[in-house]
């Protein structure tokens, strides 16, 4: 019998159903469509894109909307639950000011605008770590837009990556996939990560290499530590989806990945992927791909 975590971080449904409409009908014959193949030396010099929009749990003593305890790791499922984060018909949810001081503090120290108006929305998406139908997290007032943050690059001159925005939402509850050889595969959720707070930071394509990607989230790693408003050492604390595109070429998103390792090996598989597709004078198809953490590769939905 073996175990495997889910769960989406960023509510999107984890790309089973949900393909966050990135490559929806995106090129369906790009592997018969002839390009010209460019040379080889074209294809190395190939400027390498990539933002990140990376989900951290803040360690609060109780969860985003509700009293319950947050400190659930070595708890039986569904002891930490209550009809607010069990998303019952009728209950209401309290913002816990905690997480958004947390969240102002993060902000200010990766230098963001603090928005004098911030709101909560409901991101709808139907799928069983969700008993609500929907997440609660900001969209277009998110708390904080417009910050930087320094890192090295691969010759270790400083630069600049842009922040694009922090918002708060909440995380969603964590499915457990039960397979084994004697009868079949069944699914158990587990709500006590159901509202436990994140908060999510989303970079500009400022990004240049899969090393620079790990560089980044280690330094904020550290800063959200040095803050204590985060806990990396805490299985799946944090979750990264990685966009990356070959200068000229389409984007393609890496979801869900749950290492600062796992990052950089995505990064690194994603962008021999796409060269050897553009050696071949093929198109890369705009979609959303799955990191496979022991295996080291990346699948998409149609392969
Ligand atoms: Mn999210
Ligand atoms: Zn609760």
């Amino acid at each position: 019998m073996s175990d495997s975590m889910s769960g989406c971080g960023c509510g999107c449904g984890d790309g089973k159903g949900c393909a966050g409409g990135a490559g929806i009908g995106a090129g369906k014959n790009a592997q018969q469509a002839p390009a010209a193949k460019p040379s080889e030396k074209d294809v190395k010099d190939l400027k390498v894109i990539i933002g990140l929009e990376i989900h951290c749990q803040l360690n609060t003593k109780t969860k985003l909307f509700c009293g319950c305890s947050a400190d659930f790791r070595d708890d039986a499922p569904n002891t930490h639950v209550c009809p607010i984060c069990l998303g019952l018909p009728g209950a209401l949810p309290k913002l816990n000011k905690q997480a958004v001081i947390y969240a102002l503090k993060v902000a200010k120290a990766l230098n963001l605008e603090i928005s004098e108006v911030s709101e909560f929305s409901r991101k709808n998406y139907f799928y069983p770590d969700l008993p609500k139908g929907y997440q609660i997290s900001q969209y277009d007032k998110p708390i904080a837009l417009r910050g930087k943050m320094t890192v090295d690059d691969d010759e270790g001159h400083e630069k600049v990556i842009r922040i694009t925005r922090i918002h708060l939402e909440e995380d969603p509850g964590r499915l457990v996939h039960k397979i084994s050889r004697d009868r079949a595969g069944y699914t158990l959720v587990d709500y006590n990560r159901s509202s436990i707070p994140l908060i999510e930071i989303v970079t500009e394509p400022d990004l240049s290499s899969p090393k620079e990607a790990r560089r980044f989230l280690n330094k904020l790693r550290a800063t959200l530590e040095y803050l204590d408003v985060f806990d990396g050492e805490k299985e799946g604390s944090i979750r990264v989806d990685a966009n990356i595109s070959l200068e000229g070429h389409n984007r393609v998103e890496c979801k869900n990945i749950s290492s600062y390792k796992g990052v950089e090996k995505a990064l690194t598989f994603e962008i021999t992927r796409q060269r050897n597709l553009i050696r071949r004078g093929q198109e890369i198809v705009q979609e959303t791909r799955h990191f496979l953490e022991g295996r080291g590769i990346t699948t998409g939905s149609r392969s």
